[in-house]
């Protein structure tokens, strides 16, 4: 899809839906920064060394999505040892689960605090980046939880809500600068994460009676839709959201 080389930031990449997104975009020829907020975990270099294999330059950097100051090291650090960054993925995400009456206060904070805040961190840190060079891909993950949402997720759907409205307006900022900037929502993706929804078999057959597809969602399922987005192929796609849930969300 992408004629010249381009480096991609991944956040959250060392397991789930990141790591299938890093591993599909080195399978597409992006080189890669990989970050995590647990400090060089075994399951990021494993994910690293697996995109390795495609024959890219992949690097790891830690970082708290949430934290400023660590998102802003983290993208210095990437363009000095990768000399750029072409497009981000906003995967970092987060999800305690609490009806809205008993939830505890530091559930919203840290779930906003990551979904929404750590996104529109990042999403700051690269922009200098990105205008300097008049080019840019940017994909943020919400999901399809911040549309329709379940009971004990409104705050997490809160969270994922405010990524779609922040996208929207992102992209009429960037536009002028070559930038897009989209959302993908996932549905139900065996993840785990995911599993909240799955390790019951009558939830997990009930989400797979409300999908067209009749299956539960593949991490691997997300990586092409977001692979599109951080691609030349969809240079004039942005502000736009897109299920990628095998048809769960109708629209
Ligand atoms: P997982 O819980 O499997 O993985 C989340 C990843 O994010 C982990 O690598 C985790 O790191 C990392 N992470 C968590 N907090 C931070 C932080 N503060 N800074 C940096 N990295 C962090 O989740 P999924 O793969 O299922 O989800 C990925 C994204 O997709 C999320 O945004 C989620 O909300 C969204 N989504 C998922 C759906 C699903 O059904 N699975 C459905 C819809 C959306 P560590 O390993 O160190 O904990």
């Amino acid at each position: 899809m992408t004629k010249t080389t381009r480096v991609a930031l991944v956040t959250g990449a060392s397991r789930g839906i990141g790591k299938a997104i890093a591993l599909g975009l080195a399978a597409r020829g992006f080189d890669l920064v990989l970050n995590d907020i647990a400090a060089q975990t075994d399951t990021l270099s494993a994910t690293a060394a697996e995109a390795r294999s495609h024959g890219g330059r992949v690097i790891t950097l830690q970082a708290d999505v949430s934290n400023k100051a660590q998102v802003q090291a983290m993208v210095e650090a990437a363009v000095a040892q990768m000399g750029s960054i072409h497009a981000v993925v906003n995967n970092a995400g987060i999800l305690r689960a609490s009806d809205v009456e008993h939830c505890p206060e530091d559930y919203w904070d840290s779930v906003m605090d990551v979904n929404a805040k750590g996104t529109f961190l990042v999403v700051q840190a690269v922009l200098p980046v990105m205008k300097a060079q008049n080019y840019g891909r940017i994909c943020n993950i919400s999901s399809i939880g911040g549309k329709h949402g379940a009971p004990e997720q409104a705050h997490y759907s809160a969270s994922k809500a405010a990524v779609m409205g922040f996208t929207r307006v992102l992209a009429q900022e960037v536009g002028p600068f070559g930038i897009t900037a989209n959302c993908i929502c996932p549905g139900i993706i065996l993840t785990d994460m995911g599993r909240v929804n799955l390790d019951d078999p009558s939830i997990s057959n009930a989400w797979k009676a409300k999908t067209a597809m009749a299956r539960i969602g593949d991490p691997e399922d997300v990586a092409g839709p977001v692979a599109f987005f951080c691609s030349d192929d969809s240079a004039f796609v942005t502000g736009q959201t897109l299920n990628v849930d095998g048809g769960i969300v109708l629209s």
